[in-house]
């Protein structure tokens, strides 16, 4: 096993490019990917697949004790994530799923519940971690924090055209009221609320290109670690 030597945070809103510029960033600095949103997701998946309202607190906390979340990488070198056994790396993107994930990441129990598992592969790899509070909450100590965003329209386009992608196409107005409705909830519920971490470079990147704003983040990580050691 390569020795644990960094942790990188990304942290943003829905659609930001989070995801697909941190798993290009993995890839090019040979360290782990941890999408944290798909976990959360596998929870909202439960809820929904088991029809509990996902704004019950209480409901959802007694169901935690019945889930059992795993991650693991496949031979594609991506992330899958396992629900009592079964891989549902494919069902957790289901549109429906999102606002699920939302309801159920606004319940301390069940931010608690996946807390661990979260440190735990940061402490095992050299990570890059993407989520909403990865900088403040999950990996305060981490050695880079980006907060990524992006104005909502932006993101709005850039997620319909990944629904579309995987066969789920939705309208223009349809995607982008789900994003500021996750926006805001994501950024004004009580426990480990979306914002950005004092110490988090604001990388906006509405106006660059996919390649532009992996270079940005490759020169802002690779600064940040050289200014580490
Ligand atoms: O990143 P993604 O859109 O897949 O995340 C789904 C939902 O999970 C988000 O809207 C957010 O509410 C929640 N989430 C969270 N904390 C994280 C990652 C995701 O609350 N670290």
């Amino acid at each position: 096993m390569i020795e644990k030597k960094y942790s990188i945070a990304i942290d943003g809103p829905s659609g930001a490019g989070k995801s697909t510029l941190a798993k290009a960033v993995a890839a090019e600095m040979g360290i782990v990917y941890v999408d944290t949103g798909a976990i959360y997701r596998t929870i909202g998946y439960y809820v929904w697949k088991n029809n509990i309202d996902p704004k019950d607190a209480e409901a959802v906390a007694a169901a935690l004790p019945n889930i059992k979340v795993d991650m693991c990488y496949g031979d594609d070198g991506l992330q899958h994530m396992m629900l009592c056994g079964e891989d549902v790396t494919d069902q957790i993107r289901l549109p429906q799923i999102s606002m699920y994930a939302s309801d159920v990441s606004a319940i301390p129990a069940v931010r608690d519940f996946l807390l661990d598992m979260q440190r735990d592969m940061a402490k095992r790899y050299n990570v890059i971690m993407d989520g909403r509070d990865i900088g403040t909450v999950v990996l305060p100590d981490a050695d880079v924090k980006i907060f990524l965003t992006a104005p909502a329209e932006v993101r709005a386009r850039r997620r319909m055209k990944e629904l579309v992608q995987r066969g789920t196409p939705c309208t223009f107005e349809e995607v982008l009221r789900d994003i500021e409705k996750r926006d805001w909830a994501d950024s004004h519920r009580a426990t480990a609320p979306l914002r950005q971490a004092d110490d988090a470079v604001p990388v906006d990147n509405g106006k660059t290109d996919f390649e532009e704003s992996k270079q940005l983040l490759l020169r802002v990580i690779k600064e940040a670690l050289a200014v580490e050691k």
